[in-house]
C-alpha cells in the first residue's frame, strides 16, 4: 500500500461535500490503490450533521478509507493535511452586497489560512470552492507564508465542464471530443469561457461551430450565468456537478495532462505570461506533470474580443481585492 493521503474538507456537512466525500473514499479521485484519511471540518451549527456524515462513510465499508475524523477547530482538523478542500462558506443572503459577503467569508479564510500555515504539511495543496472563491483563495494564501502560494487554487473546473458540454451539444458530438477549453478570470459572471482556443475533434472549435453570433452572444453568457440559472431551477446551488468538478480538478493535478491539452484553475497571477496584473487569483490554462504542481500554458491566442473580456474579469478581481485589502496585507 502507498502511504495514506490526508484530506481535510471544510463545509463537510454541506451539499457539495455530501457528494464529494463518497467519491474520495471510494478511490475514484486519488486512485484505487491510494488509502485516504478524511478530516471533516464543521461548526457548532453542523456538529450533529457531521456525525451523521461520518456514520454514513463508515457504513460504506470503503477499503481505502483508513480513518474519518470530525471536528470544529480548523487547527486540529487541518493537522498534517496533504490536501485541504475549502468548501464551507456563508451563502449570499437577500440584500447583502458583494463587499459584505467578501468581508464575512474573508474572516473565515483568514483563520483557515493561518491554521493551514501552522499545522498542515508545507506541501499541502489547497482548493478553495466557497464563494467568492478566487478572492477567498487570495486571502487564505496571504495568511499562509509557510506554504508555497502556488499550492492554492480556486475552482473553475465546473465552469470549464459546463463550457465543454455546451460546445459538444452545439457541434452534435460527444463531449469527450472537446478539448483545450479554458475559463479565464473570476468564477463569476465576468468569467471568460474561451471558444477561440477550444478544439473539437482536434480542430479549432470555431471551424466546427461557424456561428460566431452563437459563440459570442449565446454560449458565452450561458456559461457565465449557468450557476445562477441552476439556483433558480433547483432552489439551491449546484452540488453534484460541483463535486464531480472538484474530483476532476484533483485528478488534473495528480495525473499528467495529455500532450497539447490544458485545464482551468484559478491560481496566483504573479509572473503569468498573459499580462494579467500580479497579486490576484485568476483562472488560466494550466498543465500538470502529475505531481500535484502545475504550470500556466503560455502562447494561447488572445484576440481583441477575449482581451477586452479578460480585462473586465481582472478589474472585477482587483475591485474584490480592494474590498478586502485589510485581509490581504494591503
Ligand atoms: P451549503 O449551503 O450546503 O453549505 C456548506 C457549508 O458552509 C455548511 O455546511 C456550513 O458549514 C457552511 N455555512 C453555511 N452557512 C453558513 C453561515 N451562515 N456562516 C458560515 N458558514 C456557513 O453549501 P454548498 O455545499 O452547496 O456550497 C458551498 C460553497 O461552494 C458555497 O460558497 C457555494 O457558493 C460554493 N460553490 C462554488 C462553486 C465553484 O464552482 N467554485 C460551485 C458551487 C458552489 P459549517 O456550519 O459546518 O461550518
Amino acid at each position: 500500500w502507498k502511504p495514506t493521503v490526508t484530506v481535510a474538507v471544510s463545509g463537510a456537512a454541506g451539499q457539495i461535500s455530501n457528494h464529494l466525500l463518497f467519491k474520495i473514499a471510494s478511490g475514484s479521485v486519488f486512485g484505487h490503490d491510494q488509502p485516504v484519511v478524511l478530516r471533516l471540518l464543521g461548526s457548532e451549527r453542523s456538529r450533529q450533521a457531521l456525525e451523521g456524515v461520518a456514520m454514513e462513510l463508515e457504513d460504506c465499508l470503503f477499503p481505502l478509507l483508513r480513518e474519518v475524523d470530525i471536528g470544529i477547530d480548523c487547527r486540529k482538523v487541518f493537522a498534517g493535511a496533504d490536501w485541504a478542500l475549502l468548501i464551507g462558506a456563508k451563502p449570499r443572503g437577500p440584500g447583502m452586497e458583494r463587499g459584505d459577503l467578501l468581508e464575512m467569508n474573508g474572516a473565515i479564510f483568514v483563520d483557515q489560512g493561518k491554521a493551514l500555515n501552522e499545522v498542515a504539511k508545507p506541501t499541502c495543496k489547497v482548493i478553495v470552492v466557497g464563494n467568492p472563491c478566487n478572492t477567498n483563495a487570495l486571502i487564505a494564501l496571504s495568511h499562509a507564508p509557510n506554504l508555497d502560494p502556488r499550492n492554492f487554487h480556486a475552482l473553475t473546473k465546473l465552469d470549464e465542464n459546463r463550457a465543454k458540454c455546451q460546445l459538444a451539444l452545439k457541434a452534435g458530438v460527444f463531449y469527450e471530443t472537446v478539448s483545450n477549453v479554458v475559463i479565464w478570470g473570476n468564477h463569476s459572471t465576468t468569467q471568460v469561457p474561451d471558444f477561440v482556443n477550444a478544439k473539437i475533434d482536434g480542430k479549432k472549435a470555431t471551424e466546427v461551430i461557424t456561428d460566431q453570433d452563437w459563440l459570442e452572444n449565446d454560449f458565452t453568457p450561458a456559461i457565465q450565468t449557468r450557476g445562477g440559472l441552476l439556483i433558480k431551477k433547483w432552489g439551491r446551488s449546484s452540488a453534484a456537478s460541483t463535486a464531480v468538478s472538484i474530483a476532476d480538478h484533483i485528478r488534473n493535478l495528480v495525473n499528467p495532462t495529455p500532450e497539447g491539452d490544458w485545464f482551468s484553475t484559478a491560481v496566483l497571477s504573479n509572473g503569468n505570461p498573459y499580462g494579467i496584473q500580479d497579486g490576484i487569483v485568476y483562472s488560466f490554462p494550466c498543465r500538470s506533470k502529475g505531481d500535484g504542481s502545475y504550470e500556466i500554458v503560455p502562447g494561447l491566442e488572445v484576440n481583441d474580443w477575449l482581451r477586452e473580456r479578460m480585462k473586465k474579469s481582472e478589474e472585477e478581481l482587483t475591485s474584490e481585492k480592494g474590498c478586502v485589502g485589510h485581509l490581504v496585507g494591503e
